[in-house]
C-alpha cells in the first residue's frame, strides 16, 4: 500500500507529489496528460517559468520529480475510487488496482465549448478567460468580451487596466438599464444578437459573425464558458461541492481536506475562485503537505 495516491499529474498534482516526495512518502500519481491551458502557446504569470509552453514547465517538473525514489508518475486514468481513510483503493482505465492512505485529487475541470463554429478552434490563441494570463501581449489592442451574465460587469472595468478599446457581445443575454448606461458612460458598444461563427485563420480571429448577418472585428476575445469536473471520481464518495458561477468545485478546508476524511483536493477542481497555474501550485504543496502532516505517528 501506498501513503498517497494523486489523482490528476499537472499542476496541482506535481506539487503535491513533489512535497510528499521531499518527505520520502510513497507517492503514486496517476495522470491523462490533459492539462487545462494546453491549448496556449504560452504560459503567463508564474514566477521562474513566465512565457514558457505549459507543457514545457510540466515536462521540466515531472523530470525534477525523477530524484525522488518514492513518486511513481504513471501515465494511467484513474477509474474509480472507494474505501476510507487508511484504505482508499483506485482502479485505473488498464484495470490495475492501487491502494493507499490518502487521495489527492487534482483533476482539474473541462471547458465546455459553445456549439459555435470556430470558437473551440480559437480557445487559448485569440478567445482565452483570463486578463492575467494573456492580458499584457494584446495590451492596447481591440478586445471583444463575450457576456454571460451580469458577473461579466466586472470584467468591464478589470479589462479597463489593459486596454481603452472593448466591445461587448451580448450574445443573446438581456443586459440590465443601469449595465448598459454604465457601458455607453465608458465607450463601450454593445453588439446584440447571438454569435453564429468565430471566423478565424489558424486560430487567430478575423471576425465575429452574428446570427443577423452582421459581422464585428475584434483582436482578442474574452469569454467565459462553464466548466465541468475534468471526472467524475468525487461524486461516488459523495464529496460536498460547492457552486460557482463557472460550474462546480469541491469544497476544502484549509488544509485542502474535503469533506470526507483523508481525501484532500487542489487545483481549479477545488478552486472556486481565481483558477491559475500559480494558484493550483499552491493548493497542490499544501494538499500535499496536510496529507503527509495527517499521516505522522
Ligand atoms: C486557454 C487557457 C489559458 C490559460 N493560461 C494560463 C496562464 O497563462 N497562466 C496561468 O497561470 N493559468 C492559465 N490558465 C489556467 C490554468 O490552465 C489552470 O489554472 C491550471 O492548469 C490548473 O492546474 P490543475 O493542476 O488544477 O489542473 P490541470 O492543469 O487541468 O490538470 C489536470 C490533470 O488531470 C488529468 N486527469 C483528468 N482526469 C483524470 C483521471 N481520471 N485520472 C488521471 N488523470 C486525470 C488531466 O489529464 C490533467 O493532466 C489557462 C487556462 C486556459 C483554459
Amino acid at each position: 500500500m501506498d501513503d498517497v495516491i494523486i489523482i490528476g499529474g499537472s499542476f496541482a498534482g506535481l506539487a503535491a507529489a513533489l512535497q510528499l516526495g521531499r518527505a520520502r512518502r510513497k507517492v503514486v500519481v496517476l495522470d491523462t496528460g490533459q492539462p487545462r491551458n494546453r491549448f496556449a502557446g504560452h504560459s503567463h504569470g508564474l514566477l521562474g517559468h513566465d512565457h514558457k509552453p505549459p507543457l514545457d514547465i510540466l515536462a521540466e517538473a515531472r523530470q525534477q520529480l525523477t530524484r525522488y525514489p518514492t513518486v511513481r508518475l504513471v501515465n494511467a486514468r484513474a477509474d474509480s475510487i472507494s474505501g476510507i481513510i487508511d484504505n482508499f483503493f483506485v482502479v485505473t482505465g488498464e484495470g490495475e488496482s492501487l491502494g493507499a492512505r490518502r487521495l489527492i485529487l487534482s483533476y482539474g475541470v473541462a471547458d465546455q465549448m459553445p456549439d459555435v463554429p470556430g470558437f473551440a478552434e480559437s480557445w487559448g490563441t485569440s478567445i482565452v478567460p483570463c486578463p492575467y494570463c494573456d492580458g499584457f501581449e494584446v495590451a492596447d489592442q481591440h478586445w471583444g468580451l463575450v457576456w454571460s451574465g451580469p458577473p461579466s460587469h466586472n470584467y468591464v472595468r478589470l479589462y479597463h487596466d489593459w486596454t481603452e478599446t472593448l466591445t461587448v457581445f451580448a450574445d443573446g443575454h438581456d443586459i440590465s438599464p443601469d449595465i448598459r448606461a454604465d457601458l455607453a458612460r465608458r465607450n463601450i458598444s454593445v453588439v446584440e444578437g447571438r454569435i453564429a461563427e468565430i471566423a478565424h485563420h489558424r486560430g487567430r480571429i478575423t471576425n465575429v459573425n452574428l446570427e443577423s448577418g452582421r459581422n464585428a472585428g475584434v483582436d482578442i476575445l474574452f469569454a467565459h464558458p462553464r466548466n465541468t469536473p475534468s471526472a467524475r471520481l468525487h461524486e461516488s464518495l459523495g464529496l460536498a461541492t460547492v457552486n460557482t458561477p463557472f460550474g462546480i468545485a469541491l469544497k476544502v478546508d484549509d488544509r485542502r481536506e474535503t469533506s470526507t476524511p483523508g481525501i484532500y483536493a487542489a487545483g481549479d477542481l477545488a478552486n472556486p475562485a481565481m483558477a491559475s497555474v500559480t494558484t493550483a501550485i499552491s493548493q497542490g504543496a499544501t494538499a500535499g503537505i496536510s496529507a503527509q502532516q495527517s499521516m505522522l505517528v
